[in-house]
C-alpha cells in the first residue's frame, strides 16, 4: 500500500470504520466519569450522567473540568480526615 503524506488521517479513519474505534482512558474525572480517546483517529468520548458514552464536546469538557475540581476537593477533604483520625 502506498502512503500518502498529504492525508495522514486517512488510514486511521479507515481502520476505525472497518474495525471500530480503539478507545483508551485519557483522563479520570471522577470515579464514574472518564474521558476516552481513540488511539487511531483521536476521537474523544466521555461518560454522560446516565453512564453512556457520548462525544466529548467543548460543553462536556467544561462540565468535566467542574466535576474534576469538585472531586479533587472531596478527595483532599477525605485525606485530611484520615490524617486527623490517625492522630487520635
Ligand atoms: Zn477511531
Amino acid at each position: 500500500m502506498k502512503k500518502d503524506p498529504n492525508h495522514p488521517g486517512f488510514i486511521p479513519k479507515m481502520y476505525c470504520s472497518l474495525f471500530g474505534h480503539n478507545y483508551q482512558v485519557t483522563k479520570k474525572v471522577t470515579y464514574h466519569v472518564k474521558e476516552y480517546t481513540c488511539s487511531h483517529c483521536k476521537k474523544q468520548l466521555t461518560t454522560s450522567g446516565n453512564g453512556d458514552l457520548i462525544e466529548l464536546t467543548p460543553k462536556f469538557r467544561e462540565i468535566n473540568a467542574i466535576l474534576e475540581r469538585i472531586h479533587e476537593k472531596r478527595l483532599s477533604r477525605s485525606r485530611q480526615k484520615t490524617i486527623t483520625s490517625s492522630i487520635y
